[in-house]
């Protein structure tokens, strides 16, 4: 079992002091490792990049970003200015040398008047539109130092990147890229969680029809599913964040990742119900009998969907426990009738998310994707990073 990371530093260190908080959320940073590695050996030993946007999904994206670069990741997009420079500024003071070369994109593109910023948080801009591409140009000739950039083009999903009648453009006016320095062209797949999508392969011929026009720096098409779709859609670099932290790949089906988050909720208070009677607001849960009833400290104001009253289900040991009642803002009601009494006493932990109830199958539960479980994690957990390999390691 990894071990708590006790650091020096604060980038691991707990935020709510465990004894007083209402949950505990663990991070195994082995696990995400090893999912680092896995979509490693998928992309043929390519390394791919990491995409920490949101605060790593939530996860925290500094000690996402140390544990990724640990395994040889050099690459991390993130979704605004605001999270590059945050993300730059943590990486830089680790003091870390062999850090100094890890490259920060911003997918979100370069808003106007903000070109200094990239320079001096040596950040990479995702250009998204000709007047992005212009502005960026001229702002390298002026300060007579082509900085890198990516272009993204829009194969289908309309929402970032040139429009095809921008391309063309391009296509015909090359000057428009003089002097640029393209680090990456880059286009994003609408349909690649489900592997039977035409627009796949639409998109990967326009994308490859792209390179045609656009053949500089390396190219990028795949997310966490994309790379599950197979090598034809791999390309230089991969742009994974979903399956780096154990979401499915393609919903299901197996997942071939490790789950790398657990959220734990604390008993506060045991009732034990003789007599018909109802539960929580709204008195939606009638007993039908004799029940123990637990409630958990942890709510919809910790990001576990209100939306899961009456159907989620939580473990002890192992022990299914089902939610009853409504999720209030700080706590939720479970029976735990078929518990023995001995295995949960007042500060027993009730797993939220845990290998029995998984990210993915939550989010089915709760009418939503993994991807907003994640992001919607709260900031009252004790947050606890854990792990074997990082103990030792420069932090
Ligand atoms: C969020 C995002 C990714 C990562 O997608 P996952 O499905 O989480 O792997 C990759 N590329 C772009 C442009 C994104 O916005």
């Amino acid at each position: 079992m990894p071990r708590q990371i006790i650091s020096k530093s604060s980038i691991f260190s707990e935020t709510v002091t465990s004894s007083f908080a209402g949950a505990v959320l663990s991070i195994n940073l082995d696990a995400l490792t090893q999912n680092y590695q896995l979509l490693t050996k998928k992309l043929c030993g390519n390394k791919p990049s990491a995409v920490v946007k949101a605060d790593g999904y939530g996860l925290g994206a500094l000690p996402i970003s140390i544990t990724l670069a640990n395994a040889g990741c050099r690459i991390f997009f993130v979704a605004n200015l605001e999270e590059g420079c945050r993300l730059r500024d943590g990486i830089s003071n680790t003091g870390i040398d062999e850090f100094t070369d890890i490259e920060i994109h911003v997918l979100s593109g370069l808003m106007p008047n903000t070109e200094e910023e990239y320079k001096s948080s040596k950040l990479i801009p995702v250009l998204n539109s000709l007047d992005q591409i212009n502005n960026w140009q001229l702002y390298c000739q002026n300060i007579r130092q082509y900085l890198p950039c990516d272009i993204h083009i829009d194969t289908g999903m309309n929402r970032l990147g040139l429009p095809p009648n921008e391309l063309a453009k391009l296509k015909k006016e090359k000057k428009r890229i003089k002097n640029l320095n393209i680090s990456l062209i880059m286009s994003h797949l609408a349909c690649a969680d489900n592997p039977n999508h035409t627009k796949n392969k639409e998109q990967l011929n326009l994308f490859k029809n792209t390179r045609r026009i656009l053949p500089q720096g390396r190219a990028s098409l795949a997310n966490s599913s994309g790379i599950f779709l197979g090598s034809d859609y791999h390309f230089d670099l991969a742009r994974p964040g979903a399956a780096l932290y154990g979401l499915e790949p393609f919903p299901g089906q197996a997942n071939p990742m490790e789950q790398v988050v657990k959220l734990q909720g604390k008993i506060a208070q045991i009732r034990d119900i003789d007599t018909p009677q109802t539960v929580g607001y709204g008195a939606t849960h009638i007993t039908k009998g004799p029940a123990r009833v637990a409630t958990v400290s942890a709510g919809y104001a910790d990001g576990y969907f209100r939306y899961l009253s009456g159907k989620g289900t939580g473990f002890i040991k192992g022990y299914p426990v089902p939610i009853v009642g409504r999720i209030s803002m700080d706590l939720i009601t479970f029976d735990i009738t078929s518990v023995p009494p001995d295995l949960c006493p007042i500060g027993t932990l009730v797993d939220l998310i845990g290998p029995e109830n998984p990210i993915d199958i939550i989010a089915r539960d709760a009418g939503t994707i993994g991807y907003e479980i994640l992001t919607s994690l709260g900031n009252r957990f004790h947050r606890r990073y854990l792990s074997i390999n990082q103990i030792g390691k420069q932090l």
